[in-house]
C-alpha cells in the first residue's frame, strides 16, 4: 500500500519526466537536422565557388597550366578536402594528395565528423559556356564541419539538456508541492473518519482546500462529525433522562408503598390515585419510548387510507375543551368551508401527530391565554397551523425541540413532559411526505405550522 502522496508524486514525476524526454529529444533532433542542412548548403556554396574560381582563373589565362588555381591548396588543406583539376580532355593538370589531409592532422581546422571511405565529386568548369576542365573535390566525410560548428552544435545540445534538467527540478519540485496540495485535506479527511470511526465524534477538519470536490469532502465530513457527535450526546442524555424520568416515579410509589406498608400513611383512596397516576405517568412515557422505537425503524407498519383532516381535527379538538375551559384558555377552530381537505395517510398516526402538537400549545399555555387551529389549503398543498399565546421557545433551542427527549429549561423544570412528543411528530410528518416548520418567541407564542402536499398518496410506501 503506497500515501496517495507518494503515488501522485510518482505520477507527476512519470508524466514529467516522460514529456521532458520526449521534448528534449524532439528539439535536439530538429535542431540537429536543420543544422545539418545548413551545413551541407555551406558546403555546396564552397563547391560552387571552387567551380567559379576555376573558370575565372581560365578566362583569365586562357588554358591550364601546372600553376592555375594552386592558391586554393592552402584553404583545401585548412578546409580538409582535397582539389584534382583535370583538362576538357580529362588529362591531369595538378592535384593534392588525400593522404597528405591525414597526415596534416595537426594542422586541421576542420572535423571530419564520420571519418571514412575517400570520395570525390567531379565538377564541371565552364568558360564562357562552354567546358574547360573539371575539378575533383574528394573528403573523408559527406559532411565537414569546422570547429566553430562542432562547439556551436554541442553548445545548443548542452543547452537543451541542461533546460530539460532544470525543467526536471522544477517539476520534482511541483509535483511535491502539488502532491501535498492534493493529498494534505485527503489525508486530513482519511484521519478523521479513522477517529470518527473509533467514535472520537469531537473534531473538525481544517485542512481547506480550493479544489471544489475535496472542500465539499471535508466540509461533508465535518457534517458528518458534528450531527454524530450531537447525536453522541443525544444518545448519552437519553439514558440519563430515561433514567431519571423512570426513577422518579418508581422512588415516589416505592416511597409511598413502604409508608404505607409500615403503616406511616394511611391507605386512602386519594392516596392509592395520586400512585396510579404516578403508574400511568410511568406507562406513558414507556409507550412513548415505544412508539418511538417504531418509528425509529426502517420499516414502518402504516395503514393508508384515505383522511378529511378537516372531520378528523374536529373529532381531535373536542378531547380538548376541557382542557381549555379548565385553563380558561380560548380556542379558535377556523377552518375554510366548502374546501376539500383530503389527503392519503395512517389515520391513526395523523390523529397522534395533531394531539402532540395540540397537548404541547395546551401544556405550556398559561391561564386565560389562547390556542389556535386553522386549516387551509393552496394551490398544491393542504396546511395546518397550531398556534399558542404560551411561553414560546427561545431561539438557541428551536434548531433541536425536535430531537429525541429534548426539552428547554424552561419547560423541564415545570410542565410534564418526556421531550419525545416532537420527535414522534416530526417522524408522522416525514413518512407522510409532508413539512413541519415553526415560529416562536419567547413570552409571546409559538406557530407550527404542517404542510401536506395535496397529492401525499405517492411518498406513502
Ligand atoms: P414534551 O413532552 O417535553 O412536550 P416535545 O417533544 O413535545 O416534548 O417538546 C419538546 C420541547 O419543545 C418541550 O419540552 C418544550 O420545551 C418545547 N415545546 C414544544 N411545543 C411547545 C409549545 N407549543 N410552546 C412552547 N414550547 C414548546
Amino acid at each position: 500500500m503506497q500515501t496517495i502522496r507518494k503515488k501522485l508524486s510518482v505520477l507527476f514525476l512519470l508524466c514529467s519526466v516522460f514529456t521532458i524526454i520526449i521534448i528534449t529529444l524532439f528539439v535536439n533532433r530538429t535542431i540537429s537536422n536543420k543544422f545539418d542542412e545548413y551545413v551541407v548548403e555551406i558546403q555546396n556554396k564552397r563547391h560552387q565557388d571552387i567551380v567559379t574560381h576555376f573558370s575565372d582563373v581560365y578566362s583569365n589565362e586562357g588554358t591550364w597550366t601546372s600553376i592555375s588555381g594552386t592558391e586554393l591548396i592552402h584553404e583545401a588543406y585548412m578546409g580538409n578536402y582535397c582539389l584534382t583539376l583535370w583538362d576538357k580532355d580529362k588529362n591531369y593538370i595538378w592535384g593534392m594528395n588525400p593522404e597528405e589531409l591525414d597526415d596534416r592532422s595537426h594542422l586541421k581546422s576542420m572535423v571530419v565528423q564520420d571519418q571514412g571511405v575517400f570520395s570525390t565529386k567531379t565538377f564541371e568548369i565552364k568558360s564562357e559556356g562552354v567546358i574547360v576542365g573539371y575539378v575533383d573535390i574528394g573528403q573523408y566525410s559527406s559532411v565537414l564541419l569546422t570547429k566553430e560548428d562542432i562547439n556551436f552544435k554541442s553548445s545548443i545540445i548542452r543547452s537543451i539538456i541542461f533546460s530539460g534538467m532544470i525543467t526536471l527540478c522544477i517539476s520534482v519540485g511541483l509535483s511535491l508541492v502539488f502532491s501535498k496540495h492534493f493529498s494534505a485535506p485527503i489525508k486530513d479527511v482519511a484521519n478523521m473518519s479513522v477517529k470518527l470511526s473509533r467514535g472520537d465524534f469531537d473534531i473538525k477538519s481544517i485542512a481547506q482546500s480550493n479544489i471544489v470536490e475535496l472542500e465539499e469532502l471535508r466540509k461533508s465530513v465535518n457534517v458528518l462529525a458534528e450531527k454524530l457527535n450531537h447525536q453522541d450526546d443525544l444518545r448519552k442524555r437519553l439514558i440519563t433522562d430515561i433514567t431519571h424520568e423512570v426513577r422518579t416515579p418508581l422512588n415516589v410509589l416505592q416511597n409511598n408503598l413502604e409508608a404505607m406498608i409500615d403503616g406511616v400513611f394511611p391507605v386512602t383512596t386519594e392516596r392509592l390515585n395520586n400512585l396510579n397516576e404516578e403508574v400511568i405517568r410511568f406507562g406513558r412515557l414507556l409507550n412513548n419510548l415505544n412508539s418511538l422505537k417504531e418509528f425509529e425503524s426502517e420499516h414502518i407498519k402504516q395503514n393508508v387510507e384515505i383522511i378529511f383532516l378537516d372531520e378528523l381535527l374536529i373529532d381531535i379538538s373536542k378531547d380538548f375543551y376541557t382542557v381549555a375551559q379548565a385553563k380558561n384558555i380560548q380556542f379558535n377552530f377556523q377552518l375554510i368551508p366548502d374546501q376539500q381537505f383530503t389527503i392519503s395517510g395512517d389515520k391513526d398516526k395523523i390523529k397522534q401527530l395533531f394531539i402532540n402538537l395540540l397537548s404541547n400549545a395546551f401544556k405550556f399555555t398559561k391561564e386565560n391565554g389562547m390556542v389556535d387551529v386553522a386549516l387551509y389549503t393552496d394551490r398544491e398543498n393542504i396546511i395546518v397551523e397550531v398556534k399558542d399565546s404560551g411561553i414560546g421557545i427561545a431561539k438557541e433551542h428551536l434548531p433541536f425541540i425536535f430531537e429525541r427527549l429534548y426539552r428547554t429549561q424552561e419547560s423541564s423544570g415545570q410542565v410534564e413532559g418526556n421531550g419525545i412528543g416532537l420527535t414522534i411528530v416530526k417522524n408522522i410528518v416525514q413518512i407522510h411526505g409532508a413539512t413541519i416548520e415553526v415560529e416562536s418567541e419567547e413570552g409571546i407564542g409559538s406557530v407550527f405550522t404542517i404542510v401536506f402536499k395535496k397529492n401525499n398518496h405517492f411518498f406513502l410506501h
